[in-house]
């Protein structure tokens, strides 16, 4: 069995790296709060000092940290992994990025003789701790093939898009679905409650019909519960929309609906939401109607 390195073990990352644990690969973990490390490592595998560390003991380094700057601190700052990781080994990122950076960090990694995937996930904490991620997948058939035992024990609906950078780029895609269903959502059931008709009854109608969506039915109830713990942070959203608004811009493609959930999303953040759940555009929605 091939030994795994695993760096960042925040909301996704503790409970993927746990299922792999209990699949039974040895694993070497790190993050950069230690705490976190100290807490994967206790359910049964070593901890690492650095991601330089896990470079070093790994034939697979699967990272899952927030955004692009963490992955650069990751792979080229102080005890990064591009000065340690061993030829023939093979790197998987399953944080989003944008594609174009999926593509630098995978040129970078290949000079060194490493395979390199580019793996954002979709499914939330949930779809992590019940090991049921979408993995869309970005990089060569050769390190797919070899990954994929492994994304097996992380997820159930793994596709492979195509060529590096095509896993973040289709990511993007998702991003925007989820961003405007989101917003979507939020509106229609503070419409509902403006009303003063029952939202929960609306959901439970709406469930059944054309508008019915996994957005509705969970982040539905998020909203009539008023319950905005992570899950997925409102600022890792902002990320995302901003990562499909510059690659909008970069093709030519006008992204008007997802411009104006950017918006509301930064309102959210600019009031110090940035780390509820990124449903709490319905708590936004919900002040701007004077009913919350
Ligand atoms: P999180 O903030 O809960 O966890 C990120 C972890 O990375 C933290 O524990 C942090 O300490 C660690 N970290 C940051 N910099 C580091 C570094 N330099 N070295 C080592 N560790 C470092 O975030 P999350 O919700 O787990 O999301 C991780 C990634 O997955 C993000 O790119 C996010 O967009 C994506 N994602 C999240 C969800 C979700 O529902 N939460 C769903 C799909 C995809």
């Amino acid at each position: 069995m091939e030994r795994i390195g695993f760096i960042g073990l925040g909301i996704m990352g503790a409970p993927m790296a746990q299922n792999l644990i209990k699949a039974g690969y040895y694993l070497h973990v790190y993050d950069i709060d230690h705490d976190r490390t100290i807490a994967v490592a206790s359910s049964g595998c070593s901890n690492a000092s650095s991601a330089y560390h896990v470079a070093r003991t790994s034939d697979i380094i699967i990272t899952m940290v927030p955004d692009t700057p963490e992955l650069e601190q990751v792979i080229w700052g102080e005890n990064g992994i591009i000065d340690a990781v061993r030829p023939d080994s093979l790197f998987i990122d399953m944080s989003t990025i944008a594609s174009s950076t999926a593509i630098r960090m995978h040129d970078a990694l290949v000079a060194k003789k490493v395979q390199v995937l580019d793996a954002p996930v979709s499914g939330g904490q949930t779809g992590a701790e019940q090991a049921t991620l979408s993995i869309m997948v970005g990089g060569s058939k050769q390190a797919f093939d070899r990954a994929l035992p492994v994304l097996k024990v992380m997820g159930k609906n793994i596709v492979h898009i195509g060529g590096p950078g095509a896993g973040q780029m289709a990511k993007t895609c998702n991003q925007i679905i989820v961003a405007l269903t989101i917003q979507g959502v939020a509106e229609a059931l503070t419409l509902a409650k403006k009303a003063g008709i029952d939202a929960a009854k609306v959901r439970e109608a709406l469930l059944g019909g054309f508008a019915q969506s996994r957005i509705l039915d969970v982040h539905g109830q998020r909203m009539l519960d008023n319950n905005y713990q992570p899950g997925f942070k409102t600022h890792l959203q902002r990320k995302d929309l901003n990562i499909a608004l510059q690659t909008g811009n970069e093709l030519a493609v006008p992204l008007p609906g997802s411009s104006q959930v950017a918006a509301l999303l930064d309102a959210l953040i600019a009031r110090g939401d940035a780390e509820l759940d990124h449903s709490a555009l319905a708590k936004l929605m919900g002040e701007m109607s004077g009913i919350d």
